[in-house]
Protein backbone atom coordinates (compact mmCIF):
# COMPACT_ATOMS: atom_id res chain seq x y z
CA UNK A 1 0.00 0.00 0.00
CA UNK A 2 1.34 3.25 -1.09
CA UNK A 3 1.61 5.46 2.14
CA UNK A 4 2.84 9.30 1.75
CA UNK A 5 3.32 11.92 4.51
CA UNK A 6 1.39 15.00 4.03
CA UNK A 7 2.19 18.87 5.01
CA UNK A 8 -1.99 19.97 5.59
CA UNK A 9 -4.76 18.77 8.22
CA UNK A 10 -5.98 15.19 7.78
CA UNK A 11 -9.92 15.16 8.60
CA UNK A 12 -13.08 13.58 6.78
CA UNK A 13 -13.18 15.22 3.49
CA UNK A 14 -9.95 17.65 4.27
CA UNK A 15 -8.44 17.96 0.65
CA UNK A 16 -4.45 17.89 0.80
CA UNK A 17 -2.03 19.52 -1.97
CA UNK A 18 0.22 17.26 -3.42
CA UNK A 19 3.93 18.34 -4.03
CA UNK A 20 5.11 17.51 -7.69
CA UNK A 21 7.15 14.73 -6.91
CA UNK A 22 4.46 13.29 -5.19
CA UNK A 23 2.31 13.63 -8.30
CA UNK A 24 5.60 12.73 -10.29
CA UNK A 25 5.47 9.12 -8.23
CA UNK A 26 2.05 8.58 -8.02
CA UNK A 27 1.59 8.63 -11.55
CA UNK A 28 4.43 8.28 -13.49
CA UNK A 29 6.33 5.38 -11.29
CA UNK A 30 2.86 4.04 -9.45
CA UNK A 31 0.54 4.54 -12.42
CA UNK A 32 -2.26 5.48 -9.77
CA UNK A 33 -4.54 8.01 -11.34
CA UNK A 34 -7.49 10.02 -9.82
CA UNK A 35 -10.35 8.04 -7.94
CA UNK A 36 -7.28 5.87 -6.82
CA UNK A 37 -6.57 4.95 -3.09
CA UNK A 38 -3.83 5.53 -0.77
CA UNK A 39 -2.56 6.59 3.21
CA UNK A 40 -1.74 9.78 4.35
CA UNK A 41 -0.46 10.63 7.64
CA UNK A 42 1.07 13.84 8.62
CA UNK A 43 2.43 13.30 12.27
CA UNK A 44 -0.39 14.73 14.42
CA UNK A 45 -4.13 13.49 12.80
CA UNK A 46 -3.17 9.59 12.40
CA UNK A 47 -3.31 8.00 9.23
CA UNK A 48 -5.89 8.09 6.79
CA UNK A 49 -7.26 6.97 3.77
CA UNK A 50 -7.26 8.81 1.07
CA UNK A 51 -8.47 9.46 -2.40
CA UNK A 52 -6.38 10.78 -5.28
CA UNK A 53 -7.74 13.73 -7.29
CA UNK A 54 -5.07 14.80 -10.18
CA UNK A 55 -5.58 18.41 -11.92
CA UNK A 56 -3.91 18.63 -15.50
CA UNK A 57 -0.20 17.27 -15.76
CA UNK A 58 1.15 18.36 -12.64
CA UNK A 59 -0.80 19.27 -10.02
CA UNK A 60 -2.69 16.55 -7.81
CA UNK A 61 -4.46 16.12 -4.16
CA UNK A 62 -5.47 14.06 -2.09
CA UNK A 63 -9.28 13.30 -0.01
CA UNK A 64 -9.09 12.40 2.71
CA UNK A 65 -12.15 9.69 3.12
CA UNK A 66 -11.51 7.16 6.48
CA UNK A 67 -9.25 7.31 9.50
CA UNK A 68 -6.79 3.92 9.36
CA UNK A 69 -5.15 4.70 12.48
CA UNK A 70 -5.11 7.22 15.47
CA UNK A 71 -2.09 9.40 16.05
CA UNK A 72 0.14 7.78 18.47
CA UNK A 73 3.47 9.11 19.75
CA UNK A 74 6.75 7.11 19.71
CA UNK A 75 9.62 6.91 22.27
CA UNK A 76 11.11 10.50 22.88
CA UNK A 77 13.87 9.19 21.87
CA UNK A 78 17.15 11.86 20.63
CA UNK A 79 20.13 10.07 18.22
CA UNK A 80 23.30 12.07 18.58
CA UNK A 81 25.56 11.43 15.45
CA UNK A 82 28.92 13.03 14.96
CA UNK A 83 28.79 13.99 11.39
CA UNK A 84 30.30 11.26 9.49
CA UNK A 85 30.82 10.71 5.62
CA UNK A 86 27.34 10.91 3.40
CA UNK A 87 26.38 7.61 2.62
CA UNK A 88 26.88 6.07 6.16
CA UNK A 89 25.23 9.59 7.53
CA UNK A 90 22.17 9.43 4.79
CA UNK A 91 22.03 5.03 6.13
CA UNK A 92 21.92 6.71 9.85
CA UNK A 93 19.11 8.61 9.13
CA UNK A 94 16.98 6.06 7.45
CA UNK A 95 17.60 3.62 10.04
CA UNK A 96 16.70 5.99 12.89
CA UNK A 97 13.64 6.66 11.07
CA UNK A 98 13.13 2.57 11.12
CA UNK A 99 14.03 2.12 14.57
CA UNK A 100 11.53 4.80 16.00
CA UNK A 101 13.92 7.93 17.12
CA UNK A 102 11.80 10.96 17.14
CA UNK A 103 15.10 13.05 16.13
CA UNK A 104 18.36 12.80 14.98
CA UNK A 105 21.02 15.73 15.85
CA UNK A 106 23.77 15.72 13.48
CA UNK A 107 26.76 16.86 16.10
CA UNK A 108 30.12 18.38 14.89
CA UNK A 109 32.90 17.36 16.95
CA UNK A 110 37.15 17.58 16.72
CA UNK A 111 37.33 14.32 14.66
CA UNK A 112 33.62 14.84 12.83
CA UNK A 113 33.35 14.99 8.85
CA UNK A 114 33.99 18.60 7.81
CA UNK A 115 31.03 20.79 6.12
CA UNK A 116 27.71 20.64 6.15
CA UNK A 117 24.86 17.92 5.74
CA UNK A 118 22.14 18.34 3.06
CA UNK A 119 19.35 19.15 5.62
CA UNK A 120 16.70 18.95 2.94
CA UNK A 121 18.01 15.77 1.56
CA UNK A 122 18.33 14.38 5.12
CA UNK A 123 14.84 15.10 5.93
CA UNK A 124 13.83 13.63 2.58
CA UNK A 125 15.20 10.23 3.54
CA UNK A 126 13.90 10.38 7.20
CA UNK A 127 10.23 11.00 5.04
CA UNK A 128 10.76 8.46 2.96
CA UNK A 129 12.15 6.28 5.56
CA UNK A 130 9.34 6.86 7.95
CA UNK A 131 6.11 6.20 4.74
CA UNK A 132 7.62 2.58 4.13
CA UNK A 133 8.02 1.61 7.78
CA UNK A 134 4.70 2.28 8.67
CA UNK A 135 5.21 5.74 11.31
CA UNK A 136 2.94 7.53 12.25
CA UNK A 137 5.01 10.81 11.85
CA UNK A 138 8.71 11.53 10.39
CA UNK A 139 11.88 11.77 12.45
CA UNK A 140 13.21 15.19 12.78
CA UNK A 141 16.71 16.00 11.75
CA UNK A 142 18.08 19.08 12.81
CA UNK A 143 20.71 21.34 11.63
CA UNK A 144 24.26 20.60 12.79
CA UNK A 145 25.38 21.86 16.28
CA UNK A 146 28.75 21.58 18.24
CA UNK A 147 28.81 18.53 20.44
CA UNK A 148 29.32 21.03 23.70
CA UNK A 149 25.52 22.64 22.34
CA UNK A 150 23.87 19.72 21.98
CA UNK A 151 24.78 18.21 25.15
CA UNK A 152 23.97 21.55 26.63
CA UNK A 153 20.60 21.17 25.43
CA UNK A 154 20.24 17.61 26.84
CA UNK A 155 18.95 19.17 30.27
CA UNK A 156 18.49 15.78 32.81
CA UNK A 157 17.46 13.46 29.78
CA UNK A 158 19.29 10.13 30.33
CA UNK A 159 22.18 9.74 27.61
CA UNK A 160 23.45 6.39 26.21
CA UNK A 161 27.10 7.11 25.54
CA UNK A 162 27.87 4.82 22.96
CA UNK A 163 32.05 4.79 24.08
CA UNK A 164 34.56 1.84 22.58
CA UNK A 165 37.13 3.32 24.53
CA UNK A 166 36.59 4.32 28.04
CA UNK A 167 35.40 2.00 30.81
CA UNK A 168 32.00 1.44 30.11
CA UNK A 169 28.84 -1.37 31.11
CA UNK A 170 27.73 -3.63 28.29
CA UNK A 171 25.18 -1.94 26.94
CA UNK A 172 21.68 -4.44 27.11
CA UNK A 173 22.76 -4.97 31.42
CA UNK A 174 23.11 -1.05 31.69
CA UNK A 175 19.83 0.06 29.58
CA UNK A 176 18.05 -2.84 32.15
CA UNK A 177 18.94 -1.17 34.82
CA UNK A 178 17.29 1.97 33.85
CA UNK A 179 14.04 4.01 33.35
CA UNK A 180 12.25 4.49 30.19
CA UNK A 181 10.43 8.19 29.31
CA UNK A 182 12.96 10.52 27.31
CA UNK A 183 16.32 9.35 26.31
CA UNK A 184 19.12 10.39 23.93
CA UNK A 185 21.81 8.03 22.64
CA UNK A 186 25.47 9.74 21.53
CA UNK A 187 27.44 7.85 18.45
CA UNK A 188 31.27 9.50 18.10
CA UNK A 189 32.66 9.43 14.70
CA UNK A 190 35.10 7.19 12.59
CA UNK A 191 37.34 8.66 14.08
CA UNK A 192 35.88 8.54 17.89
CA UNK A 193 35.91 11.16 20.68
CA UNK A 194 39.11 13.68 21.56
CA UNK A 195 39.29 12.35 25.21
CA UNK A 196 38.10 16.38 26.36
CA UNK A 197 35.07 15.15 24.23
CA UNK A 198 35.00 11.87 26.91
CA UNK A 199 35.45 13.80 29.77
CA UNK A 200 32.53 16.37 28.96
CA UNK A 201 29.85 13.68 27.97
CA UNK A 202 30.99 11.47 31.08
CA UNK A 203 30.42 14.72 33.20
CA UNK A 204 26.84 14.78 32.49
CA UNK A 205 24.27 13.92 35.53
CA UNK A 206 22.70 11.66 32.99
CA UNK A 207 25.07 10.38 31.18
CA UNK A 208 25.34 6.39 31.04
CA UNK A 209 28.51 5.05 29.18
CA UNK A 210 27.56 1.92 27.48
CA UNK A 211 29.78 -0.99 25.80
CA UNK A 212 28.54 -2.07 22.03
CA UNK A 213 30.70 -5.13 22.39
CA UNK A 214 34.43 -5.67 21.89
CA UNK A 215 34.74 -5.19 18.17
CA UNK A 216 34.92 -1.51 17.02
CA UNK A 217 31.54 -0.93 15.08
CA UNK A 218 31.21 1.89 12.52
CA UNK A 219 29.29 4.95 13.07
CA UNK A 220 26.07 3.48 11.08
CA UNK A 221 26.58 -0.28 12.34
CA UNK A 222 27.24 1.58 16.09
CA UNK A 223 23.77 3.55 15.27
CA UNK A 224 21.66 0.81 14.31
CA UNK A 225 22.93 -1.21 17.10
CA UNK A 226 22.13 1.01 19.97
CA UNK A 227 18.44 2.26 18.84
CA UNK A 228 17.74 -1.46 18.74
CA UNK A 229 19.15 -2.34 22.38
CA UNK A 230 17.46 0.93 23.47
CA UNK A 231 14.11 -0.31 21.82
CA UNK A 232 14.19 -3.88 23.08
CA UNK A 233 15.10 -2.30 26.24
CA UNK A 234 13.39 0.64 26.82
CA UNK A 235 10.87 1.62 23.87
CA UNK A 236 8.40 -0.57 21.70
CA UNK A 237 10.05 -3.55 20.89
CA UNK A 238 8.74 -4.81 24.48
CA UNK A 239 5.46 -5.82 23.06
CA UNK A 240 2.40 -3.35 23.46
N1 LIG B 1 37.57 5.33 17.97
C1 LIG B 1 37.54 4.27 17.00
C2 LIG B 1 38.49 4.54 15.87
O1 LIG B 1 39.03 5.60 15.82
O2 LIG B 1 38.58 3.62 15.05
C3 LIG B 1 36.20 4.10 16.34
C4 LIG B 1 35.10 5.06 16.45
S1 LIG B 1 33.67 4.23 15.87
C5 LIG B 1 34.03 4.09 14.17
C6 LIG B 1 32.40 5.43 15.88
C7 LIG B 1 31.53 5.43 17.13
O3 LIG B 1 30.75 4.25 17.20
C8 LIG B 1 32.27 5.49 18.44
O4 LIG B 1 32.69 6.79 18.75
C9 LIG B 1 31.22 4.98 19.40
O5 LIG B 1 30.27 6.00 19.68
C10 LIG B 1 30.55 3.89 18.58
N2 LIG B 1 31.13 2.58 18.80
C11 LIG B 1 31.79 1.81 17.91
N3 LIG B 1 32.14 0.63 18.45
C12 LIG B 1 31.71 0.65 19.74
C13 LIG B 1 31.78 -0.27 20.83
N4 LIG B 1 32.35 -1.47 20.70
N5 LIG B 1 31.25 0.09 22.02
C14 LIG B 1 30.67 1.32 22.18
N6 LIG B 1 30.56 2.22 21.19
C15 LIG B 1 31.08 1.90 19.98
Amino acid sequence: VIRLYVAGPLAEGAKVALRPDQVHYLRAVMRCGTGDDCLAFNGVDGEWRCRMAFEGRAAGALVAVASERAQTRGADLDLIISIVKRPRLETIVEKAAELGAARVRLAVTERSQPGRPNLARLSAIAAEAAEQTGRLDIPQVLPAATLAATLAGLGERPLMFCDEAGEAAPALAALGRAGGGAWAILIGPEGGFAPAERAAVRALPGALPVSLGPRILRADTAAIAALTLWQAALGDWRGP
